[in-house]
């Protein structure tokens, strides 16, 4: 994963290692080569700058230090920052202190929401949790299918709306879910959105309606992380249109590059909280991303 991007950061940071003293000429040339790194990996150009500007602006500010020699602050600069672009600390899931808590997913369609809603399932169930899914999507022919198997796979209940009423609404099923849920204890509630090829205002109103409705705890942005930056675009089309919380990024076992990763949390200013990397259940976990910055820098 990002492997182009290791190289690039881990030479450009080895040829400072040389060096027993940093010029601030050493440091802007060195800047000059991760920022090339960066776009190269399809990061925002506005997250490459300011990352930039962080960098030069620490490692030419940064004191003498007795237990690291100059390059070894860069590199811890660099990472200190990758961590910071990546969010920060670990964001846990939000969960309600009077259960069902509710979980909303919305993204675009291939973006990965069904099976992530499978894979959530069976994490949350791992942690003691009594999950439900609730299919929302009553736009794409056999979704409701497709999570009710991805539903059995992982050992859940999917709450779906009867077979022969015609489309649906897809508020009215988020609600009746609810209901059923108080009724048969589940405590978190995982409510699977209509997705578009395209961002579509439509789409948009109805995932607002049905986030309206049921007031979730967490409004999940699924997102590929192999279309790179263009995850910023779709990212604020939904932050503007539906609103989110949290980010997952799915898809980061395809991605070679990390433009994704290293743009969403930045240009939204919401965390990434999970990741899925592949397309069985098990391919998932919570996103920390002082690990992922520590594999970045390898
Ligand atoms: P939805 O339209 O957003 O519900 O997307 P789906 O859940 O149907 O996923 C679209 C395709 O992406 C399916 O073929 C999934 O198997 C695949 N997929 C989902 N998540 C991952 C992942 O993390 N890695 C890989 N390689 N494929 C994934």
């Amino acid at each position: 994963m990002f492997d182009t991007l290791s190289d690039r950061l881990t030479s450009a940071l080895q040829s400072l290692s040389r060096k027993g003293r940093l010029s601030d000429a050493d440091i802007d040339a060195t800047a000059r080569e991760i920022r090339i790194a960066l776009l190269e990996a399809d990061v925002a150009l506005p997250v490459v700058k300011a990352f930039i500007a962080k960098i030069k602006d620490r490692a030419k500010g940064a004191e003498v230090s007795q237990a690291l020699n100059p390059a070894q602050q860069v590199v811890k600069i660099v990472n200190e920052e990758l961590v910071g672009i990546l969010g920060g600390e670990t964001r846990r899931l939000n969960l309600a202190k009077n259960p069902p808590s509710v979980i909303m997913l919305a993204g675009l369609q291939g973006a990965g929401k069904t099976t992530l809603a499978g894979k959530l399932a069976m994490w949350l169930k791992k942690q003691g949790h009594a999950p439900m899914l609730v299919a929302c999507d009553l736009q794409r022919p056999n979704a409701v299918t497709q999570l009710q198997v991805v539903g059995e796979r992982a050992g859940v209940t999917t709450f779906a709306p009867e077979p022969g009423n015609g489309v649906g609404d897809p508020v009215d099923v988020a609600r009746r879910a609810i209901e059923e849920a108080k009724h048969a204890q589940h405590d978190i509630v995982v409510v699977d959105t209509a997705g578009r090829l395209g961002v579509d205002e439509e789409l948009m109103k109805q995932a607002a309606d049905i986030r309206e409705a049921v007031q979730p705890d967490e409004v999940l942005f699924v997102v590929d992380a192999m279309i790179g930056q263009d995850a910023v675009t779709t990212a604020e089309a939904f932050r503007d249109g539906v609103g989110f919380t949290g980010v997952v990024l799915t898809k980061l076992d395809g991605d070679a590059r990390g433009g994704a990763a290293l743009s969403v949390r930045e240009v939204t200013g919401q965390p990434i909280l999970f990741a899925s990397n592949g397309e069985k259940l098990e391919d998932f976990d919570t996103f920390h991303p002082d690990r992922m910055a520590s594999r970045i820098l390898g």
